[in-house]
């Protein structure tokens, strides 16, 4: 099989340095001894300076992170994820919900996203946890704007429940890839049909215009455009609002190789797409991830 080993040119991105943007630089100077574990540094994300950096303009702050919750062992092992798996995780550090609300009322951004490795050694999945995070940072700072990315809880509604119920501004959860190639991305106990009914319950609970639902799509694992196409039918069946589609990236040799790298031209191109199925709107493009600046999406989209 054939392998693809060089970059294409637009993925070629330098990490951004603190030089750059005054606000990026202030933001990563609060962000020492806050004891905040952000994806953005540990995963090394390009976006770093236009999610840190985020507009303040008009009175908004735009400025976007993701903290991971719940540690850094997940109980599953999807093909495309470089974050560790063990059965047994170390047991939630109880501490964890008042220590993050209380480093972000701290810290200067206007959009948090709290994401967490899946937990399935636990009986509510850490939906519990999660919710008491996001009360809690709205409780010490009403205006920040809270997005969950959660897992699928084994698809214990009551569970997406829990954490639809609990003040957030965005529900995500993503579907990551098309139905046909899920039982090769994801992790065995992942199915496509399970994520839509989280989002579809999410929306059930919150009523549709109660809540914005938000999902991820990574491309360039072999999908064919039409296997697209009928997944964004079905997100919008469900009604989830926002779509999002990245360039997959191969962690380690040990992963899921790239089958193609989908031009910056064919990024837009989904995009458009999507705006004209009515998604609220998109973020499309080689570098996207599912938090790319995603409080100046929700400004421009939401609050306007
Ligand atoms: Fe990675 Fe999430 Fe899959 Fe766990 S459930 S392996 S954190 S993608
Ligand atoms: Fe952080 Fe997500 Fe932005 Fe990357 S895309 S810098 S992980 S908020």
């Amino acid at each position: 099989k054939r392998t693809i080993t060089r970059l294409p040119d637009w993925l070629k991105t330098p990490i951004p340095s603190a030089g750059a943007n005054p606000e990026f630089a202030k933001i990563k100077a609060d962000l020492r001894g806050l004891g905040l574990h952000t994806v953005c540094e540990e995963a090394r994300c390009p976006n770093i300076g236009e999610c840190w950096g985020g507009s303040k303009e008009g009175g908004k702050n735009a400025a976007t992170a993701t903290i991971m919750l719940m540690g850094d062992t997940c109980t599953r092992g999807c093909r495309f994820c470089s974050v560790k798996t063990n059965r047994k995780p170390p047991p939630l550090d109880v501490h964890e919900p008042e220590n993050t609300a209380e480093a972000l009322a701290r810290w200067g951004l206007g959009y948090v996203v709290l994401t967490s490795v899946d937990r399935d050694d636990l009986a509510d999945g850490g939906a519990r946890h999660f919710a008491e995070t996001i009360r809690r940072i709205k409780a010490k700072k009403p205006g920040m704007l809270v997005e969950a990315l959660t897992g699928d809880f084994r698809g214990d509604l009551d569970m997406v429940k829990v954490v639809a119920e609990s003040g957030l501004d965005v529900y995500a959860h993503n579907v990551e890839t098309v139905e046909g190639l899920t039982p090769y991305v994801r992790d065995r106990r992942a199915t496509f049909r399970q994520s839509l009914k989280v989002l579809e319950h999410v929306k059930t609970v919150m009523g549709k215009e109660g809540i914005i639902t938000k999902t991820s799509i990574m491309l360039g694992l072999g999908e064919q455009d039409e296997e697209v196409w009928e997944t964004m039918r079905e997100l919008r069946k469900v009604d989830v609002d926002v779509v999002t589609f990245g360039q997959y990236m191969r962690p380690t040799k040990r992963h899921l190789q790239v089958e193609r790298y989908v031009t910056p031209e064919e990024f837009d191109i989904w995009k458009q797409r999507a705006l004209d199925m009515g998604f609220l709107y998109c973020a499309s493009g080689p570098l996207v991830r599912s938090s790319y600046k995603a409080g100046e999406a929700f400004i421009e989209n939401v609050l306007r």
